[in-house]
């Protein structure tokens, strides 16, 4: 089962038979979720300050608010201890309308603030989103295929959802309860400094229960993101093509169910967790609560048959007693919320300081036009031995090299030279490294040894954006959008003119094709849209290369048979694609290896020769043994 690595997993250590009192008692628990530290708090301030201004006009919203808010008790005080007792008609109209009106203030001032705060939320939110996204673009192929793809989506979604809460329900609660307290207290010592006293004493009772409560929500809440993330990520596999096909050819789909009801079980058991154990923080703040009014009446009613306090004064007083309990109930529940909003930009962070694996220098070169003069010298090249998750498992990758595995490279010391404009096949057994020396070209990986060298740049000198827009790529499998066919032969090349995409089309001999659709060009296509065969996708592939026009060429031939006219269109297609363009194939067909410049035999990461088809044939080897099993049988039809 795949899990977040790091910290995360760590807050496994809640277990299922999960009480509270357990964790009262139980010594120093294991995984604790990392504390809230400075410098991730300056971190998160940075999200925040570009909205510094709206923020002021809230913060000034909600301490008018607070003000306002203490001011109707002293007017039900005068009433009471003036107006009624007095007779006096016009001060009662008097202080009861001043009581709308402070309520009409107030309540505008809530509008404002709710407004800017959402829009202050959102465009943090929307930050977040745009940085993520841009740095996962910049990940290397290496992080999407260690990663479940539900896991990212739903890390982006959901924690960045999260954020929202953070800036506007968290943050105003703070800034609004500690307005609210502070304007109370000062109301409430203006009023009866004793009974303020009395009324404060029981305040710190408040500030045990919420700490311990607060650490458990807080490790709570991380397990049961984790969780999610990991049954998104489930479904997502199951309940897609390809795991729904092979959940029923192998008969899996009970187990599947199982495993499915099993983790959203996890989930379950652990919101209820979540949900219960604010119940208790609020069972206990409650009864708190309860204890301070208690002693208030108990003490004031004492003051007043002393003549010491009016009647007026004490009701006000328990009236803003309320005030002063409500905000500190609030806030002390909020200190949980910032625990948990902490953990939210924690995995967001976690993300954010994966480096990626493939960087551009400082200085990198841009190449104007490349001729497509390509040479790997001695290069070698291991794939990174465990998953990038956390950031910092990854670092010592390759001292990773006892880990069981005593061969961890795909390539070693590979040299061989393409010169502008030659065709070379890669040959060899499945495994043998083809695929990785196509990937290391357009640095979709970097070799850990050696160097690559087009039109003599060595390619990490060159910046990633220049270097792939030379660089033209059809692979076996397609992988088109789900957008029309146009859009998605426009993400070659976005500026391209409805003739260039026509003309490329009609090379790559799918223009007739697409023609004859009731939509044309526009027809969408992709995962959920109209089903192209696979040749026909191989096809727009190379119409897609061909409408990028690069001058170097990487080409993986599919092995599966196509029928006779498929395979006749591709070929032709592909003819016309690879003329004028160095180009690196995987080869499969016979034709293609015939018509090679130099074929490049790999074995098991190696280059073991290299030569014409001929020389390679006549040497005897590997080479001959591959022809010998692939092509053979075909050659002697033919001749
Ligand atoms: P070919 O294309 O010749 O079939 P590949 O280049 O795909 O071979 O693979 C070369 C070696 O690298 C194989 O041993 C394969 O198992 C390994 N390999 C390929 N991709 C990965 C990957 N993403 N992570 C780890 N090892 C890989």
């Amino acid at each position: 089962m795949s899990r977040w690595k790091g910290p995360m997993s760590t807050a496994g250590g809640v277990t299922r038979t999960y009480g509270l009192r357990r964790h009262f008692t139980k010594p120093g628990i294991e995984g604790e979720a990392p504390k809230i530290r400075l410098p991730i708090l300056k971190r998160i301030v940075r999200y925040f300050t570009p909205y510094w201004s709206q923020f002021t006009v809230i913060l000034f919203c909600i301490a008018l608010a607070a003000g306002l808010n203490v001011l109707p008790p002293f007017c039900v005080a005068m009433i009471l201890d003036k107006a009624i007792p007095g007779g006096d008609m016009n001060l009662l109209a008097l202080l009861a309308g001043a009581m709308v009106a402070l309520a009409v203030i107030s309540g505008f001032m809530g509008v404002l603030q709710h407004t800017l705060t959402a829009r202050a939320g959102q465009s943090i939110m929307f930050d977040l989103r745009t940085e993520l996204y841009r740095h996962l673009q910049r990940m290397s192929l290496f992080f999407y295929t260690a990663t479940r793809s539900g896991q990212i989506v739903s890390r982006i979604n959901n924690d960045v959802n999260a954020v929202q809460g953070v800036a506007t329900t968290t943050i105003i609660t703070i800034a609004s309860n500690l307005a609210t307290l502070a304007a109370t207290s000062i109301a409430l010592f203006s009023m009866n400094w004793k009974l303020a006293l009395m009324a404060i004493v029981v305040v710190p009772a408040f500030y045990i229960p919420a700490k311990i409560v607060g650490r458990i929500r807080r490790r709570l809440s991380l397990e049961t993101q984790e969780r999610q993330a990991s049954l998104l990520a489930f479904m997502n596999e199951r309940l897609h093509v390809g795991g729904a096909l092979l959940a029923s050819i192998f008969g899996q789909k009970e187990a599947d169910a199982g495993e499915f009801s099993e983790k959203s079980a996890d989930i379950r058991d652990l919101n209820v967790k979540q949900a219960t154990v604010g119940r208790w923080l609020f069972m206990i703040l409650s009864v708190f609560s309860a204890i301070g009014p208690a002693l208030i009446f108990w003490y004031g009613g004492y003051q007043v048959i002393q003549k010491e306090l009016t009647l007026g004064l004490l009701v006000a007083f328990i009236a803003l007693l309320t005030l002063l309990y409500r905000p500190l109930m609030q806030l002390v529940s909020v200190y949980v919320d910032i625990q948990a909003s902490v953990a939210v930009f924690q995995r967001i962070f976690e993300y954010l300081d994966m480096e990626p694996e493939i960087q551009d220098q400082p200085e990198a070169k841009e190449m104007e036009n490349a001729r497509g003069h390509i040479v790997f010298e001695n290069v070698g090249f291991a794939y990174p031995a465990r998953p990038v998750v956390s950031g910092e498992e990854n670092r010592d990758r390759r001292n990773g090299q006892g880990n069981g595995d005593s061969e961890p490279f795909a390539l070693r010391n590979i040299s061989f030279e393409i010169k502008p404009g030659e065709q070379v096949a890669l040959v060899g057994p499945s495994g043998a490294g083809k695929t990785t020396i196509t990937y290391l070209l357009p640095r979709l990986y970097d070799p850990d040894d050696g160097r690559i060298l087009i039109d003599e740049h060595d390619i990490r000198h060159l910046a990633q954006e220049n270097l792939r827009r030379h660089i033209g790529m059809v692979t076996q499998e397609t992988f088109l959008f789900h957008a029309s066919l146009r859009e998605n032969l426009l993400y070659a090349k976005p500026d391209a003119n409805e003739g260039e995409i026509t003309e490329a089309c009609r090379v790559a001999n799918i223009h007739d094709f697409i023609a004859a659709l009731p939509e044309g060009y526009d027809t969408v296509v992709g995962e959920r849209g109209f089903r192209l065969s696979g040749g026909e996708k191989q096809r727009v592939s190379i119409a897609r290369a061909l409408l990028k026009n690069p001058s170097m060429l990487i080409l993986d031939e599919a092995t599966s048979s196509l029928d006779a006219t498929s395979e006749f269109l591709i070929q032709t297609a592909l003819e016309k694609l690879i003329k004028n363009r160095t180009s690196l194939i995987i080869a499969h067909r016979l034709s293609t290896i015939l018509s090679s410049d130099k074929i490049v035999v790999l074995s098991e990461g190696r280059l073991v020769d290299i030569g014409s088809h001929d020389e390679l044939l006549k040497r005897g080897g590997l080479y001959s043994e591959l022809f010998e099993q692939q092509f053979s049988r075909v050659l002697s039809l033919e001749r």
